[in-house]
């Protein structure tokens, strides 16, 4: 199993050791898993903040 961490500054999930979205540090402690395809009509990503598409961790500890 490929061990995915998630970004605790924008929810970017990744396998990388750093975000490659905002290169903020990264947990593997996560839960919930959000993919984004068009953040304009989803309202989850609206209320997280999200404005682009990707997979997303619902809540990183
Ligand atoms: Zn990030």
């Amino acid at each position: 199993m490929i061990s995915l961490k998630a970004c605790r500054n924008c929810n970017t999930i990744t396998d990388q050791n750093k975000c490659p979205r905002c290169s903020g540090e990264v947990s593997r402690e996560w839960q919930g898993y959000l993919v984004v395809i068009d953040p304009e009509k989803s309202e989850i990503a609206r209320k997280m903040g999200i404005h682009a598409s990707g997979r997303y961790a619902l809540r990183v500890k």
